[in-house]
């Protein structure tokens, strides 16, 4: 997962340095991640408000 980095809102992981679920800016010091396959199925993925599939970081700093 190295050279990732993590959306500061939405906590998704992307090569990219703005999120393309919700445009903001991602940082690259974030810490564990969950792959999200279903969202409506997932506790984790309600927990955190994650509403679409992807690999999102627990921990964003
Ligand atoms: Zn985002």
């Amino acid at each position: 997962m190295k050279g990732l980095n993590a959306c500061k809102s939405c906590h998704l992981l992307t090569e990219k340095d703005r999120c393309p679920h919700c445009s903001e800016q991602t940082v690259n010091r974030w810490r564990g991640y969950v792959i999200v396959r279903d969202p409506a199925q997932s506790q984790v993925a309600k927990k955190m408000n994650i509403t679409k599939p992807g690999k999102y970081a627990l921990k964003v700093s």
